[in-house]
């Protein structure tokens, strides 16, 4: 036998047994957006590797080690993508959908980044993102929070979730707080592992992101981002806040989120859980006013998040959340004995016509009465519809239901539809 080829390492099937989840998961996505009237925006999957080096920055674990980059056959340098703000801002760049105007956009699909596969962690994974552009005011900021919030609740998670939330400032004020930060950490440079001190010296606010406890007990004496912040800035902070507490959506304030791309200015926020272990951020976003205009189009303030899908999932599943999701088939037809297998289509066809909301199918491949009712119940069937020789002749089929107790009834064909129509 041939050796099996299998997926690459950290890029899974979705499986006809999970897909379910996922398609509630994403149509219920869906529906919120819209109902915040966002539009939907589909970017392609490659890109050019300057995009991505420009906007998420050199010095960001993305692009030093984490991009699928490749030579296309003519030699261009070209990334799967890692994320989509960066696209999202090409596009509307490209196709003049932000100057001068204000968008609101949500769009979904995978990303690649090479990182250690682990639970909630993949190489290709799958973000759900919202993106909007053209509003500088807190109030923008307020509006991407509830909409999370409110997907949150839609889903059934709320109470599972935390937001935490964090201004960067203003570029300058960060670049300010940035002097700060490198003077007090290279006092103590005998203190910091190998990563922090390289993180020093090429991008220093993400020291404030390191995993190593002894880092994280030496910052708590560093100087403070938010005593660095520029008076806008802290006024927008405080807006935002007014308008969370006003509506209601909790949220923690954490100095020490920073965020791991270089894009981001002002409102920065992670929506956190501790129901999946250390991948515990399960969407993540903020503001980037500075984007538009780095990627060469008019300064245009922005504001955005993504979230990453998988994680959704396996809360979902963790908590027992996906039970509910509903069976592939309503309707199984059984036929039994000669000609039914021609009339079995014919009135399989007539049910997906006139009930298109019902799943309808037909059975394949011949056998015995008992062996067909077994397929019906292993596809979770509600009804089976026994297509017989003797029916036929009469013009009759019959209706048994197969959970419960119900008698099976036989009906006059032209009254089929009528019928089933009560079941469902
Ligand atoms: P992390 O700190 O977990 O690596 P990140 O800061 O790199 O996350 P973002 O770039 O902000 O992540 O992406 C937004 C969201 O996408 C994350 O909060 C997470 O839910 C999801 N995500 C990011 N990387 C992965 C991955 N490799 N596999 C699965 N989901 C991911
Ligand atoms: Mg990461």
């Amino acid at each position: 036998m041939e050796k099996k080829i299998q997926a690459i390492r950290g890029m899974n099937d979705i499986l006809p047994e999970q897909t379910p989840v996922w398609q509630k998961l994403e149509s219920l996505l869906r529906q919120v957006v819209s109902s915040y009237g966002y539009s939907e925006i589909r970017m392609p999957i490659v890109e050019n590797t300057n995009l991505f080096k420009r906007s998420i920055g050199e010095v960001t674990d993305i692009v030093e080690k984490e991009m699928y980059t490749f030579a296309d056959r003519n030699g261009d340098s070209l990334t799967l993508r890692p994320e989509g703000t960066a696209s999202c801002v090409r596009a509307g760049n490209e196709h003049g959908l932000l100057y001068n105007q204000e968008r609101r956009l949500w769009y979904t699909g995978p990303m690649f980044r090479h990182e250690r596969p682990q639970k909630g962690r993949y190489r290709q994974f799958h973000q759900f993102g919202v993106e909007t552009f053209g509003m500088a005011s807190a109030d923008i900021d307020a509006e991407v929070i509830l909409l999370s919030a409110r997907l949150w609740k839609t889903l059934g998670i709320e109470q599972h979730v935390e937001l935490q939330l964090n201004s960067l400032g203003s570029n300058a004020a960060r670049a300010l707080y940035k002097e700060a930060l490198v003077t007090f950490l290279s006092q103590h440079e005998d203190k910091l592992d190998e990563d922090s001190k390289r993180r020093m010296l090429t991008n220093p606010l993400r020291v404030l992101d390191s995993k190593n406890s002894d880092v994280q007990a030496l910052l708590v004496d560093a100087p403070k981002l938010s005593e660095h912040l520029d008076a806008e800035s802290v006024a927008h902070f405080e807006q935002l806040k007014k308008y969370l507490d006003a509506v209601g959506v909790k949220y923690v304030i954490n100095e020490r989120l920073v965020r791991g791309l270089d894009y981001y200015n002002r409102t920065v926020f992670e929506w956190v859980t501790t129901s999946l272990g250390s991948q515990g951020t399960i969407c993540a976003g903020g503001r980037y006013d500075g984007l538009v205009e780095q990627l060469g189009g008019k300064p245009t303030p922005a504001v955005g998040f993504a979230m990453g899908l998988e994680r959704i999932v396996l809360m979902l599943e963790t908590l027992a959340l996906n039970d509910d999701v509903k069976s592939d088939v309503d309707i199984y037809s059984v036929l039994v004995g000669e000609g039914t297998d021609t009339a079995g289509f014919k009135i399989a066809e007539l049910i997906r016509t006139e009930l298109p909301a019902l799943k309808m199918m037909h059975h394949c491949g011949g056998g015995n009465f008992k062996k067909q009712m077994k397929r019906a119940d292993k596809y979770g069937a509600r009804i089976a519809l026994i297509i017989g020789e003797s029916e036929l002749a009469e013009n009759t089929v019959t209706i048994k239901e197969l959970h419960g107790n119900a008698p099976q009834q036989t009906v006059a064909m032209d009254e089929l539809i009528t019928k089933l129509a009560r079941y469902f």
